[in-house]
């Protein structure tokens, strides 16, 4: 069995609550501590229970929170050693104990959970990916990438559930009030996947496994919920595919928990 739960998703803070029958983690910890727990406690989940943290990258978006969650719930971090220089400090005063290195690509195992990291191209050091697996069920996890290169379409596809960025509407960015440095940042290899792209990779992704498609990191300002959906539910059937009938298609909320899911 896997749960994971999206507790805050999108450029204003991330974090991914993932769980087996014994092991109980947080994937990103972007948002404050309180909110933390609060979200944790919205699905029944006492924050003191959790095992580890693990770090995508040293973005402010997905680390905020994290030395907070260490400290008051004593809680190792996993992160990779490019992630753990580029963090340098930023967490505050951590145990050393607490300063947990994983690969860069690579599994390991926590529990009856096994992690697999893969890299993610972003501009920060060492992004990663992550495949959580137990009991046959896999979730994905890749959010934070500017393109996708055939190794990461290799490891999204055949997972059970599909965690994906879809950030940003093309058109809505490229019209929007961003700075043309930041645009361009976006639009880059390693800046953020638009909407279309992620259509595009989730239906060169989908399997017959595929129960549970979620789109995550949803930009503020440029982006819809509604939008992310459409593009992606559009290109998923012209491919011939039928979203609702074998798997379904969420969409992760930025400041509440959303997408609680079970895999069984
Ligand atoms: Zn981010
Ligand atoms: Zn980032």
């Amino acid at each position: 069995m896997i749960e994971v739960c999206m507790l805050a998703s999108g450029s204003s803070g991330n974090a991914v609550y993932v769980a087996t029958e014994n092991a109980r983690l947080l994937v990103d910890a972007g948002i404050s501590g309180r909110r933390l727990a609060s979200a944790l406690n919205q699905i029944g989940v006492d924050p003191a229970t959790l095992d580890c943290l693990l770090v995508s990258h040293d973005h402010n978006d997905h680390v905020s929170g994290a030395g907070i969650m260490a400290r008051r719930y004593g809680l190792p971090i996993f992160a990779t050693v490019g992630t753990w220089q580029a963090m340098n400090g930023r967490l505050g005063p951590l145990l050393p104990h607490y300063e947990r290195a994983m690969p860069r690509q690579g599994r390991f195992s926590h529990k009856d959970l096994v992690i697999e990291t893969f890299p993610l191209p972003h501009d920060a050091a060492d992004t990663v990916g992550f495949l959580f697996h137990c009991g046959g069920k896999t979730v994905a996890l890749a959010t934070d990438l500017g393109y996708v290169t055939p190794g990461i379409l290799d490891r999204l596809q055949n997972a059970n559930c599909l965690i994906l960025e879809a950030n940003h509407d093309e058109d809505m960015l490229l019209n929007g009030t961003y700075p043309w440095p930041l645009k361009k940042r976006i639009l880059s290899n390693s800046g953020h996947l638009s909407n279309k792209t992620a259509a595009k990779v989730l239906t060169n992704a989908l399997a017959p496994a595929t129960r549970h498609i979620v789109l995550a990191h949803l930009s503020e300002h440029n982006n819809l919920p509604a939008l992310a959906l459409e593009t992606v539910l559009s290109e998923l059937e012209c491919a011939g595919c039928r979203p609702g009938k074998n798997f379904a298609v969420h969409v992760a909320s930025r400041h509440s928990p959303s997408c609680h899911i079970r895999l069984a």
